[in-house]
Order: structure tokens, then sequence, then C-alpha cells
């Protein structure tokens, strides 16, 4: 093979990696100029640099090749498949220089925060932990961008019914707006692993657009917390941000009481854009509850409900109080037969399974058990509807009769549990979610606040897109700041104007 034929069939691979290198040694610089954060952009770099090493090995391979003329087309070819990688590995770079409007929202503050090194030793290390902090992503939100604005109406309206019924008329908060606070665990892979994922949101704000009605504050590889210290740490820092949040003012030193970070100390003292903001709603189910307030009272304990007094063997019929309710009552009810449905697809088994229990009535009409079986369904069926046709706030019509119709359900269902009793079949079971259902009808008729308002579907479905981004982004240490740059690429292409 003559060299100058091959020193043509090379050259052009040569020219793209040597393009690639000169771009790769550039990144550091384009990445910082671009305002992206340390942190990542450290990480993004050591990177880049790898892929440089095997385009650096692969050219080198290629350039002995064409000395000694041998394998030449071998090497090319690896060349072009190094090119190629690099060009998708780099795309998420680039991406991010583009995008890289709001990368000072992520931020690790303090020293970290304790995790296990990894999942199969249980050594301590301290790691820092990405967070979006909410004052922050609060003030961009509502600044200049566009994305949130603050409707004093709604506003008004809502301290209106709130005075009166669930918060104290003297709450701090009275006028300012409000965000809730939601924490869940999922699965994100087909081994179970789980992420932990704490968000926020604007309660008033009713947007259209999934990603964007829930605002990550972090996510967690559960493998990696340590029970009691990990999150404990973490939330010491949402608490600190919460607080900068109620006074309406970027705080002037950290959640120890150190200086601020360069990036985060550039607003200190000032006053965060959308003003004041009060947590008024703490979501998540009964197993997030329980771990995140550290509940003594849970549907485990002998005090099964932190709401009230309610205690595990009560008399059934008693309005707060529960049959016996064991620890495995979330999953499989032993012996007895248990439908446990998720949100939206509950509701549409519900209507399907009236019409199953109604058309059985038609051939066994003098059968006790079927036949409160179809009060009580048609009941929940009932409410359900009056709920979705009513607003956020109830008037005393829509109060009374949801109100009514819950309790006929509730008790129908607890009859259930007697006859089968009586009749010794193990059906009916009563669930502790019976027992919250008591209190979010109690509140429809005490405060005339619908709950379809503050309900998780949201935030669930939130959940599912979280553990799709886990799903996209590579392991490793810096999965939870892929997971978080990720959603924060949505949120720069993402305008109000989009919706609708
Ligand atoms: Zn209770």
């Amino acid at each position: 093979m003559g060299s100058k034929w091959g020193a043509l069939l090379v050259s052009e691979a040569l020219v793209k990696i040597n393009a690639n290198l000169l771009e790769i040694s550039q990144w550091n610089y384009k990445l910082s100029n671009a305002g992206v954060g340390t942190l990542i952009r450290d990480a993004f770099v050591a990177q880049m640099e790898e892929e440089g090493k095997s385009l650096r090995a692969a050219k080198a391979a290629l350039e002995s090749a064409l000395s000694s003329g041998t394998d030449l087309l071998v090497h090319r070819e690896k060349c072009d498949q190094m090119n190629e990688s690099y060009k998708t590995a780099s795309l998420q770079v680039r991406k991010h220089v583009a995008h890289s409007f709001a990368d000072y929202l992520l931020c690790t503050l303090g020293r970290g925060v304790p995790v296990k090194e990894n999942v199969y030793r249980d050594q301590i290390i301290l790691q820092r932990i990405p967070l979006l902090l909410p004052h922050e992503m609060y003030h961009f939100l509502y600044d200049d961008s566009g994305k949130l604005r603050v409707d004093r109406q709604e506003l008004a309206l809502y301290w209106h019914h709130a005075k009166v019924g669930w918060l104290d008329a003297d709450h701090p908060g009275v006028g300012h707006n409000v965000i809730g606070l939601y924490g869940d665990d999922c699965r994100y892979n087909k081994s179970g692993e789980k992420l932990i994922s704490i968000t926020w949101n604007a309660v008033l704000e009713e947007s259209t657009s999934l990603e964007l009605s829930r605002f990550p504050i972090c996510v967690l590889r559960c493998s990696l917390a340590i029970p009691d210290y990990t999150l404990k740490r973490i939330y010491s820092v949402i608490a600190w941000s919460l607080q900068a949040l109620a006074a309406g003012v970027h705080p002037q030193v950290d959640f120890e009481g150190k200086p601020l970070p360069v990036i985060h100390a550039k607003n200190q003292g000032k006053p965060i854009a959308g003003g004041k903001a009060y947590v008024v709603e703490y979501r998540g189910d009964l197993k997030w509850q329980r771990e995140a307030f550290g509940l003594k009272c849970h549907w485990g304990a002998a005090e099964i409900c932190h709401v009230c007094n309610a205690v595990k063997g009560g008399a059934v019929l008693n309005r707060h109080s529960q049959g016996y309710i064991t620890q495995g009552v979330l999953s499989v009810a032993n012996g007895y037969p248990s439908l446990t449905c998720k949100a939206y697809n509950g509701r549409l088994m519900l209507i399907f399974l009236d019409r199953c229990c109604h058309t059985c009535l038609e051939d066994h009409p003098r059968d006790v058990e079927l036949v409160n079986a179809c009060v009580g369904i048609r009941a929940l069926c009932g409410w359900f509807d009056m709920l979705e046709r009513a607003g956020r706030y109830l008037d005393l019509n829509q109060r009374a009769g949801l109100y009514m119709v819950g309790r006929k359900f509730v008790a129908t269902v607890e009859r259930l549990a007697l006859i089968a009793l009586l009749q010794g079949h193990q059906r009916w079971k009563l669930q502790p979610k019976l027992h919250c259902f008591v209190h979010v009808n109690e509140e429809h008729a005490w405060w005339g606040f619908n709950q379809r308002f503050n309900h998780c579907y949201v935030d669930e479905d939130h959940i599912g897109l979280t553990k799709k981004l886990a799903q996209c982004v590579h392991r490793g240490p810096l999965m939870e700041f892929r997971i978080l740059c990720r959603w924060l690429l949505r949120l720069g292409s993402w305008s109000p104007s989009d919706e609708g």
C-alpha cells in the first residue's frame, strides 16, 4: 500500500480527532463562560477528558499504523468509532452550554451529607448532595423569567377561606403566597433500587405542564441514605431555605451560619422575587409522613392516627376507630381479598365494579352483603362525582352533600365488615385508608376546601417523570446531579405561553 494513499485514507479521521481534542481542551472555558456551576463543570470536564484519552489512544495507534503501513483500515475504523462516541458523549455538555441559564440554582452547601459509601459496605462518607434550594428556585420562577406569577386576587380568596378554616387567623403567612411540600420514594429500575424525591409547588398554580407543576428540591438514591442521618441533614437545609422564603429575603449566611459561597451570595439581603411564601401543605403517603416527621402514631402503632386519638382495636363502629390493623396492611392483606388500585385508576375501576355489583344484584336481590356493597360503592362513585364537579372552595350545599355521601360510604363499609364477621367470611377488611377518608370527608364539611386541590396525583406523576430521568442518566456518584440537570433543561425550554 503506497504511503501517499495511506495518508489520504487516514487524514480525514485525524483531522476530526484533532478538532475534537481541541474542543475538549476548551470545554472548561466554555462552560465557565456560560456560568455553569463548578461542580457540574468539573463533572463534565472530567467526563470529556476521559473521552479525550480514548481519542488520543486511537490517534496514536492510527499514526503508528500509518508509519508501519499495517492494519490501516482497522485503525481508521476504530478512530471513526471514537469520533462518533465522543459526538454522543458531548451532546449533553453542548446542550448545557446552550441552556446553562439556571445552573447557579444547583448547589451543595456545607461539608456534605453523611451517606453510605456504597451499597455493600456500610462505610460512611460525607457526600455533597445536589439541591435546588426552594428560595432560589422560587426567586428564579417569579423573577423576570416570568415562569410563574402571583395572582393577588386568587391569594386573597385562598386566605379568606383558609382563615376561617384550616389555618389560624393569626397565621404569620396571612395574605402571602402559599406553597406545598411533597416527598415520596419510587423504584427506578428493574432490580428494585429506589430514589427519594422531595419537591415543592405553588399551591394556587394550576399548571397544565406536568414537568413544571412540581419543582424538585433533591433526589437521592435510597441505597445511599442512612436512616436518621442523611435526610435529617437535608431537611435542615430545606428548612433554612423555607425560612428565608417565609421572611421574603435572601439569606445572609448558610444553614450553619457560615458565609455563603459566592454564587449564592450575590442576592444576599435582597428581597426574594414573588414575595414571602409559606408552606401550607405537607403532602405524601402515610409511609412518607410517618418517616419524615417521625410520627409515633401510625398504622402500625396502637395509636393509629396522627390527626386524632383513634386507637387500634377500638369499637369498629366508632367514628374515629379502626378494626385491628396489621403491619402488612399496605401490602397483601392476610386472608382478605384486597384490591389496591392507584389514584385515577381506582376511580375508573370503581365505576366498573359499581356496574358489576348492580348486575349481580339483579340475580340475587335478597343477598344482604350484595345490597350493602351496591349502596357503598354507589355512594363512593357519587362522592367522587361531586368532588370533581366542585371547584377549589365548596359552598354549603356541596359541603353537606359530600359529607353525607361520604358518611354513607363509610357506614356501609363498616356494616359490610360486620356482616362478614357474623358470617365468618374474611371480607371487607377495614383498612387505615378508610380512617384517612373519614378525615378527608370531615375536612370538606368543616373547611370547604376541595381535597382534589391538594391530593397527590400530580405529585405521583412527577415522581414518574423523575423515574424516567433516572433511567436515562448514567449511574455513579453524579447520578443525582444528572437527574436535576436534565430537569433544569426542561425548565429552561418551558415558557408559560406554551400552555393551553
Ligand atoms: Zn384520625
